[in-house]
Protein backbone atom coordinates (compact mmCIF):
# COMPACT_ATOMS: atom_id res chain seq x y z
CA UNK A 1 0.00 0.00 0.00
CA UNK A 2 1.74 3.22 -1.26
CA UNK A 3 -0.03 6.92 -0.63
CA UNK A 4 1.33 9.62 -1.70
CA UNK A 5 0.54 13.52 -2.06
CA UNK A 6 1.55 16.83 -3.28
CA UNK A 7 0.24 19.83 -0.63
CA UNK A 8 0.71 22.91 -2.22
CA UNK A 9 0.17 26.44 -0.28
CA UNK A 10 -2.16 28.59 -2.40
CA UNK A 11 0.11 31.88 -1.55
CA UNK A 12 0.99 32.16 -5.00
CA UNK A 13 0.92 30.53 -8.47
CA UNK A 14 3.15 26.96 -9.25
CA UNK A 15 6.69 27.34 -10.74
CA UNK A 16 9.28 24.89 -11.90
CA UNK A 17 10.03 24.05 -8.26
CA UNK A 18 6.67 23.36 -7.55
CA UNK A 19 6.42 21.35 -10.24
CA UNK A 20 9.53 19.35 -9.40
CA UNK A 21 7.92 18.06 -6.45
CA UNK A 22 4.63 17.31 -7.95
CA UNK A 23 6.14 15.35 -10.69
CA UNK A 24 8.48 13.20 -8.56
CA UNK A 25 5.74 12.69 -5.76
CA UNK A 26 3.50 11.86 -8.24
CA UNK A 27 5.90 9.04 -10.10
CA UNK A 28 6.79 7.33 -7.79
CA UNK A 29 3.21 6.94 -6.03
CA UNK A 30 2.07 5.92 -10.01
CA UNK A 31 5.14 3.91 -10.65
CA UNK A 32 5.03 1.55 -7.60
CA UNK A 33 1.11 1.18 -8.15
CA UNK A 34 -0.19 4.08 -4.99
CA UNK A 35 -2.47 6.18 -5.02
CA UNK A 36 -1.82 10.37 -5.20
CA UNK A 37 -3.25 13.24 -3.22
CA UNK A 38 -3.47 16.79 -3.16
CA UNK A 39 -4.21 18.97 -0.01
CA UNK A 40 -4.14 22.92 -0.13
CA UNK A 41 -2.31 24.51 2.67
CA UNK A 42 -3.90 27.05 3.15
CA UNK A 43 -3.47 27.54 6.70
CA UNK A 44 -2.74 30.70 7.18
CA UNK A 45 -4.91 33.21 5.88
CA UNK A 46 -3.16 36.52 5.48
CA UNK A 47 -0.56 34.69 3.09
CA UNK A 48 -3.10 33.09 1.04
CA UNK A 49 -3.55 34.69 -2.55
CA UNK A 50 -6.94 34.87 -3.81
CA UNK A 51 -7.85 32.56 -6.65
CA UNK A 52 -4.48 30.95 -6.74
CA UNK A 53 -6.09 27.26 -5.11
CA UNK A 54 -8.54 26.72 -8.18
CA UNK A 55 -5.71 28.02 -10.48
CA UNK A 56 -2.85 25.32 -9.20
CA UNK A 57 -5.89 22.67 -9.96
CA UNK A 58 -6.56 23.66 -13.21
CA UNK A 59 -2.85 24.26 -13.77
CA UNK A 60 -1.72 20.31 -12.36
CA UNK A 61 -4.80 18.85 -15.21
CA UNK A 62 -3.26 20.99 -17.25
CA UNK A 63 -0.24 19.04 -16.69
CA UNK A 64 -1.53 16.03 -17.13
CA UNK A 65 -1.34 15.14 -13.20
CA UNK A 66 -4.68 13.11 -11.92
CA UNK A 67 -5.20 12.81 -8.27
CA UNK A 68 -7.69 10.43 -6.36
CA UNK A 69 -10.40 11.48 -4.04
CA UNK A 70 -11.03 14.96 -3.33
CA UNK A 71 -8.68 17.58 -2.56
CA UNK A 72 -8.74 19.04 1.02
CA UNK A 73 -8.33 22.01 2.54
CA UNK A 74 -6.49 22.83 5.27
CA UNK A 75 -8.39 25.75 6.33
CA UNK A 76 -11.58 23.52 6.64
CA UNK A 77 -9.60 21.15 9.11
CA UNK A 78 -9.21 23.36 12.92
CA UNK A 79 -11.60 20.70 14.69
CA UNK A 80 -8.88 17.89 13.77
CA UNK A 81 -6.00 19.74 14.70
CA UNK A 82 -7.73 21.07 18.02
CA UNK A 83 -8.30 17.38 19.09
CA UNK A 84 -4.58 16.61 18.35
CA UNK A 85 -3.41 19.68 20.48
CA UNK A 86 -6.24 17.84 23.05
CA UNK A 87 -4.26 14.83 23.21
CA UNK A 88 -1.42 16.45 23.80
CA UNK A 89 -2.42 18.41 26.50
CA UNK A 90 -3.55 15.09 28.43
CA UNK A 91 -0.20 13.69 28.00
CA UNK A 92 1.26 16.98 29.43
CA UNK A 93 3.35 17.52 25.97
CA UNK A 94 1.96 20.98 25.70
CA UNK A 95 2.11 24.36 27.55
CA UNK A 96 1.20 27.82 26.90
CA UNK A 97 3.90 30.13 26.41
CA UNK A 98 3.98 33.82 26.91
CA UNK A 99 7.18 34.75 25.16
CA UNK A 100 6.80 37.43 22.36
CA UNK A 101 8.64 36.65 19.35
CA UNK A 102 11.14 40.03 20.18
CA UNK A 103 12.04 38.25 23.58
CA UNK A 104 12.91 34.64 22.64
CA UNK A 105 15.23 36.75 19.68
CA UNK A 106 16.52 38.31 22.38
CA UNK A 107 17.88 35.63 24.59
CA UNK A 108 17.60 32.34 22.50
CA UNK A 109 20.66 31.23 20.08
CA UNK A 110 20.49 30.37 16.10
CA UNK A 111 19.25 26.75 16.20
CA UNK A 112 18.15 25.04 12.28
CA UNK A 113 15.31 27.29 11.59
CA UNK A 114 15.32 30.20 13.56
CA UNK A 115 16.00 31.03 17.88
CA UNK A 116 15.66 28.03 19.70
CA UNK A 117 13.29 28.16 21.90
CA UNK A 118 15.25 28.46 26.02
CA UNK A 119 12.33 26.94 27.80
CA UNK A 120 10.90 30.32 29.43
CA UNK A 121 7.25 29.01 29.96
CA UNK A 122 8.27 25.20 30.21
CA UNK A 123 7.36 24.63 33.64
CA UNK A 124 4.54 27.44 33.97
CA UNK A 125 3.89 31.03 32.88
CA UNK A 126 5.80 33.50 35.28
CA UNK A 127 3.36 35.20 37.49
CA UNK A 128 1.61 37.96 35.81
CA UNK A 129 1.98 36.87 32.01
CA UNK A 130 -1.01 35.75 30.05
CA UNK A 131 -0.70 32.62 27.44
CA UNK A 132 -0.36 33.37 23.94
CA UNK A 133 1.10 30.52 22.24
CA UNK A 134 0.97 26.87 22.82
CA UNK A 135 4.24 24.96 22.52
CA UNK A 136 4.74 20.98 22.26
CA UNK A 137 8.09 19.94 25.08
CA UNK A 138 10.99 18.35 22.77
CA UNK A 139 13.12 15.61 24.25
CA UNK A 140 16.99 15.26 24.13
CA UNK A 141 16.89 12.05 22.22
CA UNK A 142 18.27 12.13 18.97
CA UNK A 143 15.68 11.40 15.98
CA UNK A 144 17.30 9.47 12.88
CA UNK A 145 15.78 8.51 9.91
CA UNK A 146 16.37 7.45 6.78
CA UNK A 147 15.84 10.03 3.86
CA UNK A 148 14.77 7.76 0.44
CA UNK A 149 17.19 10.24 -1.55
CA UNK A 150 19.37 12.15 1.22
CA UNK A 151 20.68 9.10 3.42
CA UNK A 152 20.52 9.07 7.29
CA UNK A 153 19.66 11.74 8.98
CA UNK A 154 19.69 12.89 12.71
CA UNK A 155 18.78 16.05 14.84
CA UNK A 156 18.85 16.93 18.32
CA UNK A 157 15.13 18.93 18.99
CA UNK A 158 16.22 20.20 22.04
CA UNK A 159 19.53 21.91 20.66
CA UNK A 160 18.57 22.43 17.31
CA UNK A 161 14.87 23.58 17.95
CA UNK A 162 13.85 23.67 21.07
CA UNK A 163 10.34 23.20 21.93
CA UNK A 164 8.20 24.44 18.88
CA UNK A 165 4.64 25.87 18.26
CA UNK A 166 1.96 24.57 17.83
CA UNK A 167 -0.61 27.09 17.75
CA UNK A 168 0.16 30.41 17.55
CA UNK A 169 -0.13 34.00 19.30
CA UNK A 170 -2.98 34.82 16.16
CA UNK A 171 -4.58 31.12 17.20
CA UNK A 172 -3.65 30.03 13.69
CA UNK A 173 -2.72 26.27 13.73
CA UNK A 174 1.32 25.70 12.99
CA UNK A 175 2.39 24.02 9.72
CA UNK A 176 3.89 21.23 11.47
CA UNK A 177 1.03 20.57 13.25
CA UNK A 178 -1.74 20.75 10.72
CA UNK A 179 0.81 18.41 8.15
CA UNK A 180 1.16 15.80 10.86
CA UNK A 181 -2.51 15.58 11.70
CA UNK A 182 -3.57 15.70 7.63
CA UNK A 183 -0.94 12.68 6.34
CA UNK A 184 -2.35 10.24 8.43
CA UNK A 185 -5.70 11.55 8.51
CA UNK A 186 -5.17 11.18 4.62
CA UNK A 187 -4.06 7.89 5.17
CA UNK A 188 -0.53 8.96 3.64
CA UNK A 189 2.44 6.73 3.68
CA UNK A 190 5.00 8.09 1.94
CA UNK A 191 5.97 11.88 1.53
CA UNK A 192 8.09 12.76 -1.54
CA UNK A 193 8.75 16.81 -1.15
CA UNK A 194 11.34 19.52 -1.34
CA UNK A 195 14.53 19.87 1.03
CA UNK A 196 13.73 22.62 2.26
CA UNK A 197 11.52 20.52 4.40
CA UNK A 198 14.04 18.32 5.16
CA UNK A 199 15.13 20.19 8.13
CA UNK A 200 11.53 20.02 9.63
CA UNK A 201 10.82 16.17 9.22
CA UNK A 202 12.25 15.34 12.88
CA UNK A 203 9.72 17.59 14.35
CA UNK A 204 6.80 15.90 12.56
CA UNK A 205 8.00 12.31 13.22
CA UNK A 206 8.75 13.42 16.74
CA UNK A 207 4.57 15.24 16.85
CA UNK A 208 4.07 11.43 15.19
CA UNK A 209 5.44 9.50 18.14
CA UNK A 210 3.60 12.13 20.47
CA UNK A 211 0.99 11.27 18.93
CA UNK A 212 0.96 7.64 18.35
CA UNK A 213 0.99 8.21 14.54
CA UNK A 214 2.19 5.71 12.06
CA UNK A 215 6.22 7.30 11.11
CA UNK A 216 6.04 8.10 7.73
CA UNK A 217 8.70 7.39 4.99
CA UNK A 218 10.07 10.50 4.05
CA UNK A 219 12.35 11.41 0.68
CA UNK A 220 13.38 15.41 0.15
CA UNK A 221 14.52 16.07 -3.61
CA UNK A 222 16.43 19.05 -4.02
CA UNK A 223 14.42 22.66 -4.96
CA UNK A 224 15.52 24.63 -7.54
CA UNK A 225 17.85 27.95 -6.88
CA UNK A 226 18.68 30.52 -9.21
CA UNK A 227 21.77 31.93 -10.07
CA UNK A 228 21.72 33.86 -6.50
CA UNK A 229 21.36 30.45 -4.59
CA UNK A 230 17.46 31.99 -3.98
CA UNK A 231 15.19 29.19 -3.71
CA UNK A 232 12.42 29.61 -6.44
CA UNK A 233 9.65 31.30 -5.17
CA UNK A 234 6.96 33.80 -5.32
CA UNK A 235 9.51 36.27 -3.65
CA UNK A 236 12.51 35.72 -6.35
CA UNK A 237 9.91 36.07 -9.00
CA UNK A 238 9.83 32.66 -10.04
CA UNK A 239 7.54 32.32 -13.53
CA UNK A 240 4.22 31.00 -13.10
CA UNK A 241 3.51 27.62 -14.60
CA UNK A 242 1.52 27.94 -17.71
CA UNK A 243 -0.66 25.21 -19.44
CA UNK A 244 1.00 25.87 -23.09
CA UNK A 245 4.43 24.89 -21.66
CA UNK A 246 2.98 21.61 -20.00
CA UNK A 247 5.21 19.17 -21.77
CA UNK A 248 8.37 21.42 -22.49
CA UNK A 249 8.49 22.25 -18.55
CA UNK A 250 7.98 18.51 -17.88
CA UNK A 251 10.99 17.49 -19.45
CA UNK A 252 13.07 20.27 -17.91
CA UNK A 253 11.33 18.73 -14.73
CA UNK A 254 12.86 14.95 -15.67
CA UNK A 255 16.03 16.23 -16.30
CA UNK A 256 16.40 18.47 -12.74
CA UNK A 257 15.21 15.21 -11.27
CA UNK A 258 18.37 13.62 -12.86
CA UNK A 259 15.88 11.25 -15.23
CA UNK A 260 17.64 11.73 -18.23
CA UNK A 261 15.03 12.29 -20.62
CA UNK A 262 15.82 11.64 -24.06
CA UNK A 263 16.23 14.70 -25.78
CA UNK A 264 14.13 13.51 -29.05
CA UNK A 265 11.14 13.71 -26.44
CA UNK A 266 11.77 17.50 -25.80
CA UNK A 267 8.82 18.22 -28.35
CA UNK A 268 6.82 15.09 -27.33
CA UNK A 269 3.53 15.90 -26.78
CA UNK A 270 2.23 15.54 -23.40
CA UNK A 271 1.02 12.03 -23.43
CA UNK A 272 3.86 10.05 -24.37
CA UNK A 273 6.01 11.99 -22.20
CA UNK A 274 4.47 11.21 -19.24
CA UNK A 275 4.28 7.55 -20.61
CA UNK A 276 8.41 7.47 -20.90
CA UNK A 277 8.33 9.05 -17.36
CA UNK A 278 6.09 6.37 -15.59
CA UNK A 279 8.17 3.41 -17.42
CA UNK A 280 11.46 5.19 -16.92
CA UNK A 281 11.22 6.67 -13.15
CA UNK A 282 13.84 5.97 -10.74
CA UNK A 283 14.07 7.52 -7.31
CA UNK A 284 17.65 6.50 -6.98
CA UNK A 285 18.66 8.79 -10.07
CA UNK A 286 17.28 11.71 -8.13
CA UNK A 287 20.13 13.91 -7.34
CA UNK A 288 20.94 13.55 -3.44
CA UNK A 289 21.48 16.37 -3.05
CA UNK A 290 19.43 19.73 -1.47
CA UNK A 291 19.50 22.07 -4.05
CA UNK A 292 20.17 22.37 -7.88
CA UNK A 293 20.98 25.55 -9.87
CA UNK A 294 18.20 26.28 -12.53
CA UNK A 295 19.21 26.47 -16.16
CA UNK A 296 17.84 29.58 -18.57
N1 LIG B 1 2.79 23.33 1.80
C1 LIG B 1 4.21 23.14 1.78
C2 LIG B 1 4.82 23.96 0.66
O1 LIG B 1 4.12 24.35 -0.25
C3 LIG B 1 4.59 21.70 1.55
C4 LIG B 1 4.34 20.89 2.75
C5 LIG B 1 4.75 19.44 2.65
O2 LIG B 1 4.92 18.92 1.55
O3 LIG B 1 4.86 18.83 3.71
O4 LIG B 1 6.00 24.24 0.74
Amino acid sequence: MYRGRFAPSPTGELHMGSLLAAVASYLEARSRGGEWLVRMEDLDPPRMMAGAAGRILRVLEAYGFAWDGEVKYQSLRGPAYELALERLRDRDLLYPCSCTRKEVASIARAGIDGPVYPGTCRNGLRPGQAPRAWRLRVSAEPIRYSDVIQGEQQQRLDEQVGDFVLRRADGLFAYQLAVVVDDADQGVTHVVRGADLLDSTPRQIYLQKCLGLPILEYGHIPVLVNAAGEKLSKQTLALPLQAGEAAPDLWRALKYLGQNPPAELGNADLDLLWKWALLNWRLDCVPRQRSVWIED
